[in-house]
Order: C-alpha cells, then sequence, then structure tokens
C-alpha cells in the first residue's frame, strides 16, 4: 500500500515547483494513512532525484524509456497505471496543472479509480475519504467523498505549502510496456517570452486600460524589473494587441504566482477565473469601483500611465 505521486518534469530537465507542492502534500497523506510516500518519474530529468527524499518521499519509481521523452498524455496515462498496479498504490497524486488535468481524469477512467480534481486541502480521514476541492472558478469549497478502493487526488497549485526535511529517496528503476503512440508529434512549435507563463512566480497582466499595442513598453519595463512574465485578458489578445498564449482566464490560461499584478483591467468573472489562486493580487485601476479591487490584497487607484512608471523605478532602486 502506498501513496504513488506524479512527478511533472519540465522542459529543461527540472522538477516542476507544483511537483514540490505534490511532494510535500502526498508524503503527509502517506503519514496519515500509515503507508508509504512513493515518487513516479517518467521524463528525463537531470536533478538528482535522491534529494527530492527532502519533501518526505522515501521511494521514487524511475521509468527510462525514449517514448516518453515527450509528454503524450495517452502514454504516460498507461505508463502510470501499469506502476501504480506494480507498487500496489492506494492513493494517487497529481498537481492539477495542465499535464495532471491531462492525465488524472484519463488515469481515473482506466483504473476505475475515484478522482477529486483540484484538491485544496488533506483528505480528512475519520470516516471515509473526504476531499475539499475548489469549485466555481475559486468562489466555493466542496467536500467530496471517494469510494473506490483506489482514489486519485489533483492538487490546486499553491495550496498547500512546500515543507523539507532531512529524508533521502531511493531511486529504483521502473519497467513498463509501452505501444506505439496512436497520435504521431509532427512538430513543435514553441512560444518564447523571456520568463515563460505558465511557471511564473511573478506575473504582470494589462487589459484595455492600456488603451493599445504601443503603450505596452511600460509593462515590458515592469515586468523586466521583477523578472515577471506578461500576461494579458481575453479582448486585448483578441484585438491583437498581445499574443494569445499571454491570455489568462476562463477561456486562457489558468495561473496561480504568488504575485498577479493588474493594470487596467476591470477584474470581471471570467479573468478572475483565470488568477485568482494567486498568492497576492495587486490591481492598479483608476476606477475605485472596478470590481478587481474585491479579489485584491494591495489596490492602487490611479491612472496606470503615471503609477506603473513610477512603481518599476522604485522597483529598480530597492534592487539597486
Ligand atoms: C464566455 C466568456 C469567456 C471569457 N473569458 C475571458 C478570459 O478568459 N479572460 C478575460 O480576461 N476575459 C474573458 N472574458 C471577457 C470578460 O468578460 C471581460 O470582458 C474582460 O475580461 C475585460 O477585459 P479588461 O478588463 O481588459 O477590459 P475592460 O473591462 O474594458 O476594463 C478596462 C479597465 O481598465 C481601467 N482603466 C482604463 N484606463 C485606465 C488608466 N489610464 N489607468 C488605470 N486603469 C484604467 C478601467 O477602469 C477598467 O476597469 C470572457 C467573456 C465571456 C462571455
Amino acid at each position: 500500500m502506498s501513496v504513488l505521486i506524479f512527478i511533472d518534469i519540465n522542459e529543461e530537465g527540472a522538477v516542476k515547483k507544483t511537483s514540490l507542492e505534490v511532494l510535500t502534500y502526498g508524503a503527509r497523506l502517506a503519514q496519515q494513512l500509515g503507508v508509504a510516500a512513493e515518487g513516479l518519474v517518467l521524463a528525463p530529468v537531470k536533478e538528482e532525484l535522491q534529494a527530492l527524499g527532502k519533501y518526505g518521499v522515501q521511494k521514487i519509481h524511475q521509468v527510462q524509456n525514449d517514448a516518453l521523452a515527450h509528454f503524450d498524455a495517452q502514454v504516460y496515462t498507461k505508463a502510470i497505471a501499469q506502476v501504480a498496479e506494480k507498487t500496489g498504490a492506494t492513493v494517487i497524486v497529481f498537481s492539477n496543472n495542465t499535464d495532471g488535468k491531462a492525465l488524472a481524469p484519463r488515469l481515473s477512467a482506466r483504473l476505475k479509480a475515484g478522482l477529486v480534481s483540484g484538491a485544496v486541502a488533506l483528505p480528512e480521514t475519520n470516516e471515509g475519504f473526504v476531499v475539499k476541492k475548489s469549485v466555481f472558478s475559486g468562489k466555493a469549497f466542496a467536500d467530496v467523498k471517494i469510494d473506490t478502493p483506489l482514489k486519485i487526488i489533483s492538487l490546486n497549485p499553491n495550496s498547500f505549502n512546500i515543507e523539507t526535511g532531512d529524508g533521502t529517496a531511493t531511486v529504483v528503476p521502473a519497467e513498463v510496456n509501452i505501444e506505439v503512440p496512436r497520435v504521431k508529434v509532427v512538430s513543435v512549435s514553441r512560444q518564447s517570452s523571456e520568463v515563460p507563463l505558465a511557471e511564473a512566480a511573478l506575473v504582470v497582466s494589462g487589459g484595455r486600460g492600456m488603451k493599445g499595442p504601443e503603450n505596452w513598453g511600460i509593462l515590458e519595463d515592469l515586468a523586466k524589473a521583477l523578472n515577471a512574465a506578461l500576461a494579458c485578458s481575453r479582448p486585448v489578445a483578441d484585438a491583437h494587441w498581445r499574443p494569445h498564449n499571454e491570455h489568462v482566464g476562463q477561456t486562457g490560461g489558468a495561473i496561480a504566482p504568488n504575485l498577479y499584478l493588474a493594470v487596467g483591467i476591470s477584474g470581471a468573472i471570467q479573468h478572475l477565473a483565470g488568477v485568482n489562486r494567486s498568492k497576492v493580487i495587486v490591481v492598479i485601476n483608476k476606477d475605485p469601483e472596478a470590481p478587481f479591487f474585491k479579489a485584491a490584497d494591495y489596490g492602487i487607484v490611479g491612472d496606470l500611465f503615471e503609477v506603473v512608471p513610477k512603481l518599476t523605478e522604485a522597483i529598480k532602486q530597492l534592487k539597486g
């Protein structure tokens, strides 16, 4: 019996931050259930996996297979299912990030395991297995009971603090039978930006209040001073002021940075749906009644064309 934790690796071969949250969460859950905490790595990785033991995981199953070099949800699901069956996992934990969203439901169907996606806390296990999850774009919580013997949880990014101890994990090779993928990737076109949005810790985002693409220089300067990624509201991307990969919200990317700085964005519910898991939200808007202020931790009421350059200057001075 074990909690199996899927460890996500980025394109550079490094363990994603969301995986560190999931490792901590999975290890705490394993402790709570009195079973082993085990990790699973499928993609090529450049880091020392033993060191991940400090997040509480005792063993890491590492599959090394060329067919897993690039993420393919169908192939990955089959590989995870095989390892889960071999190791006798009772709970499988993912991050509810892009990869987790593609894998957890597939695995749930394949292994007939109950799934709670978007979990925000450890399950209550005194009476059954009840997981708290975020619903209605973060506006409410639901407690969901899983009754199946095998359970799957995907944890919302930024909802569980990373904890470290001094453990070391044992890394064991794992074998899986992988068939030729049914879907063949023929080319990959990578959107390049100075700081990739999905994994960024700090994000500066612009809305229609920016008036036009010619004004984005002040946001780029601010993002550079902070070493932040750039994002935008949907009308901005629809008007081709900014590329669509920067669009966040219900119909765009969902992000959970430590800081989301919204400039000239009104804060419509569809926009908030993609950013309300950010740790700290700062809003700059000239309208004190802008709905975004209700979701903000800090707000500046003022003209962005005056506020943003002053903020950039202050940050530069602070960094000195
Ligand atoms: C089905 C559906 C899905 C949608 N999905 C998304 C989505 O994924 N993402 C998304 O963003 N939207 C989405 N929308 C659109 C959403 O409803 C809003 O229309 C949109 O978010 C508004 O964008 P905005 O805040 O940039 O523009 P606006 O609503 O026009 O707001 C501009 C803001 O800038 C402020 N401002 C203007 N000038 C200045 C200045 N000089 N200084 C400071 N502040 C200033 C204004 O006070 C205002 O609050 C969706 C809508 C629908 C119906």
